[in-house]
């Protein structure tokens, strides 16, 4: 625990901001001051309410990653926190289901299957392979040639969990600076000074968790080694009674250097049945309407594993932005979450390419930015 009170601002009022400061609030209660700085007029309206709402379970990173740890641990911490708080969650479980037409075409998706099925292992997360006659007793429209089934998989209402963590801060004091934009930085005397559109705020420490600019607030307190790449991905939804045919999350066999997790289905938690995301890359971080992908491409995707769709109506739903992250010029290149203090006393913490898993983990990247703080 820190020697003396300290004033914290948090930059960012997404899931990751929202959780970060309720978590700090909690733990160290009046011997810190946070401050959490969005410049929209509510919390959430960004990459943490475009995406999937998915708590993950880990078995799309690679074991000894940080995306996996904050997915294991984050899933169990937001399913208790949804549940103790009212936030709608559906625990449907996940399918992750190899396609006949992967299997006869693509060799290489077989070794994915195995891959991702040892990654589930590694880290003793619970799952059962399905033979193909098995899947139909999960997903009855579903076909394939062969899936994993995890059963601790959910899906919430992502922005009403973002609402409460944001609710459940300000009752324990955290002070909420809305509709207020962070334009710049001063470190004078062992302070930092956050200078704002409406005022400048004195701090002892700075976490920078603006999601998709989190790459040009480090640069405005001059760390430039970060670039975010916004890769988008839009959702259709499935009109009519076609909605009916799939109830749970089916995903497909991740390809590996994919920017996503691959066309799925989504049941939403008030019943909407969804597919997507896709991911491209797009030319700026606010890229969500233009130049939409043609409904036929999720309907090929999704047709592949439940043939029952192909007539079924799609109407574009909504897109979200998944801030990239590189350090290189490989784009492909799967990076972890970075969480780096990069300037000590006063403290900068930057935490930056914070994709999916995000949604599911940002209890426990909170707990872990708890015990960066604790180490001041
Ligand atoms: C298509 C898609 C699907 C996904 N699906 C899932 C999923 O199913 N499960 C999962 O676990 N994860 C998923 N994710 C990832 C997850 O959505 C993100 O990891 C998470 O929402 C990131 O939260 P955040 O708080 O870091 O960022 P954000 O939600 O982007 O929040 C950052 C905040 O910072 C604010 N901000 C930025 N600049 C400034 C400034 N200068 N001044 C003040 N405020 C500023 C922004 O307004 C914003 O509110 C998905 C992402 C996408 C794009």
């Amino acid at each position: 625990m820190f020697k003396k009170s300290l004033r914290v601002v948090v930059i960012g009022a997404g899931v990751l901001g929202t959780a970060i400061a309720y978590t700090i609030k909690k733990s160290f209660k009046n011997s810190v001051e946070v401050i959490l700085i969005e410049k929209h007029t509510a919390p959430g309206q960004e990459t943490s309410k475009f995406n999937s709402g998915v708590l993950h379970s880990g078995i799309h990173s690679k074991p000894d990653t940080l995306k996996a740890k904050f997915a294991r641990s984050g899933n169990l911490m937001a399913k208790d926190y949804c549940q103790r708080n009212g936030v709608p969650i559906y625990e449907c479980g996940m399918l992750i289901v190899a396609a006949y037409r992967d299997l006869i075409y693509l060799t290489k998706k077989i070794r994915n299957f195995w891959n991702i099925y040892n990654h589930g292992r590694e880290q003793n997360i619970e799952m059962k392979i399905l033979m193909p006659w098995e899947i139909p007793r999960i997903e009855p429209e579903v076909r394939g040639a062969g899936a994993i089934f995890i059963p601790d998989v959910a899906v919430i209402d992502q922005e009403k969990f973002v609402q409460s963590l944001f609710k459940s801060g300000k009752d324990l004091g955290v002070q909420m600076f809305l509709d207020t934009q962070v334009i710049g930085f001063r470190n004078m005397a062992g302070k930092y000074y956050v200078e704002t559109n409406k005022s400048t705020i004195e701090t002892d420490v700075v976490i920078n968790a603006a999601g998709l600019y989190a790459d040009e607030i480090a640069k405005m307190a001059g760390f430039d080694q970060y670039k975010i790449y916004p890769y988008r991905g839009e959702y259709y939804e499935v009109l009519g009674p076609e909605a009916k045919l799939v109830n749970r999350l089916v995903y497909p066999v991740p390809i590996e250097g994919d920017p996503g997790k691959g066309i799925h289905f989504l049941k939403t938690t008030d019943g909407r049945l969804l597919l997507g995301p896709n991911a491209r890359l797009v030319p700026n971080k606010e890229y969500y309407t233009q130049d939409k992908t043609p409904a036929e491409v999720f309907k090929k995707a999704a047709v592949r594993f439940c043939p029952a769709l192909k007539n079924a109506e799609l109407k574009w739903a909504y897109s979200g932005i998944r801030p990239k992250l590189t350090l290189k010029d490989d784009i492909h290149h799967e990076s972890d979450f970075i969480f780096s203090l990069d300037h000590q006393n006063p403290f900068f913490l930057n935490i930056i390419g914070y994709e999916s898993p995000g949604l599911s983990g940002a209890l426990a990247a909170a707990e872990y930015v708890k015990n960066i703080l604790n180490k001041i």
